[in-house]
């Protein structure tokens, strides 16, 4: 039996995921990339990584629902096969996340409990739980004194996305991968990756080069880049044990721990395509609301402040579709990281003409 060989554009999330799941399936795999490796300007090395099926809720539908929920189930199942590889383990925690919010801002919580609460399955609905001054403290002490009360979310997740990538770096070096690193890639058509100097034979062609890939979709079903920017510190005073959203009626931040007293805060969203370094506007929103949850942030060391684009549909749901004989995995907008197991499992099993390769 010959053995399928896929060329797969774009190494991000999506693409890189991808190809660990057909190496290890036993395909030959062709990944192509404009960017190195560790280039820190994509979204997926941006991301803040939280793994929030409820929270997102209120900003999306039953559909990323799903796939969230889906996709929780096997995150810690393929962190884990990935670390047989001998890979170093990936940081994920699933601890839950707090959402809060200041005294003059409670109008906000109170939408977006009872948004979340109108929106979620009735079998879900225990997850969410209503926490007092004293009950919040227990829960995340460092807090403790500082909001009245708020939400807890139970079962959401986070994870180290830059630790993901490089993991998954190694390990589809080790599977063989063939990496074009640096390589932009112009067009994918049918069989074929065509870049500037040479054009690549495939069996299979898939495009997930994110918002790279704009140009390759219909005026119809449009891709667009959203814009978002994070700021990373690092702050020995403060441990927290879970991601915080704070809820505000202009900007809704969320505050989200990293091993080593590392913290990832985000992200605006804007509807703007400039991949630019981010402004100060963003970068004095994105730090008050760091210091507002908690004034020990004020000795905070800035580590990075960075932006990247979202890419997103229309329907702001992932998308996996085989249009012209390319298949296409896009529009994982703001819940690429919450959704990859899923969307990714899905084309791998299409892609092997199988059943799921994971069942759940
Ligand atoms: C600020 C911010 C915060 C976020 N927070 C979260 C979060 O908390 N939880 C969550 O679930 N999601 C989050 N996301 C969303 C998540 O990061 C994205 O949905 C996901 O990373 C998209 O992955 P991708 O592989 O589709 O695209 P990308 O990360 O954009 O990767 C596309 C790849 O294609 C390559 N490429 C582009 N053009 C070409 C070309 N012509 N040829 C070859 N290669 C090309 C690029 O170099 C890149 O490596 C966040 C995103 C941002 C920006």
């Amino acid at each position: 039996m010959t053995t399928l060989h896929i060329g797969i554009a774009g190494a991000g999330l999506a693409g890189r995921t991808l190809a660990w799941r057909l190496l290890r399936a036993g395909c030959r795999v062709s990944l192509f990339d404009s960017r190195q490796r560790d280039a820190l300007d994509t979204a997926s090395m941006t991301a803040a990584a939280m793994l929030s099926p409820l929270a997102e809720l209120a900003v999306s539908d039953d559909a990323v629902f799903a796939l969230g929920q889906r996709s929780m189930v096997l995150w810690p199942r393929w962190i884990a096969e990935l670390a047989e590889g001998g890979s170093e383990p990936v940081y994920f925690r699933q601890k839950g996340t707090l959402v809060v919010a200041h005294a003059p801002d409670q109008s906000s919580l109170e939408h977006f409990t009872r948004l979340l609460q109108h929106k979620l399955p009735e079998s879900c609905r225990t997850q969410v739980h209503t926490l007092d001054a004293a009950a919040l403290a227990a829960q995340e002490p460092a807090l403790a004194g500082r909001f009245g009360g708020g939400l807890f979310l139970d079962g959401e997740g986070q994870l180290a996305n830059d630790q993901w990538m490089a993991a998954l770096a190694l390990e589809i070096d080790r599977l063989g991968v063939q990496w074009h690193e640096g390589q932009a890639v112009e067009k994918v058509e049918e069989g074929r990756m065509v870049c500037a100097d040479a054009s690549y034979a495939v069996d299979v062609a898939v495009d997930a080069r994110g918002v790279g890939s704009k140009a390759q979709w219909p005026s119809a079903n449009p891709l667009r880049g959203v814009r978002g920017e994070v700021l990373r510190v690092e702050c020995p005073g403060v441990t927290l044990q879970r991601p915080v959203r704070l809820m505000h009626p202009r900007y809704a931040l969320y505050v989200a721990p990293r091993p080593d007293h590392q913290f990832v805060v985000g992200a605006t969203e804007l509807e703007s395509e400039d991949n630019g370094p981010v402004t100060l506007r963003s970068t004095l929103e994105l730090g008050s609301a760091l210091y507002s949850l908690h004034p020990a942030f004020g000795e905070a060391r800035v580590l990075r402040l960075s932006a990247a684009l979202r890419p997103a549909l229309d329907d702001h749901r992932p998308a996996v579709v085989l249009r012209g004989g390319v298949w296409h995995i896009n529009g994982l907008y703001r819940h690429g990281y919450l959704c990859a197991p899923a969307v990714v499992d899905e084309l791998a099993h299409k892609l092997l003409g199988t059943q799921s390769m994971e069942e759940t």
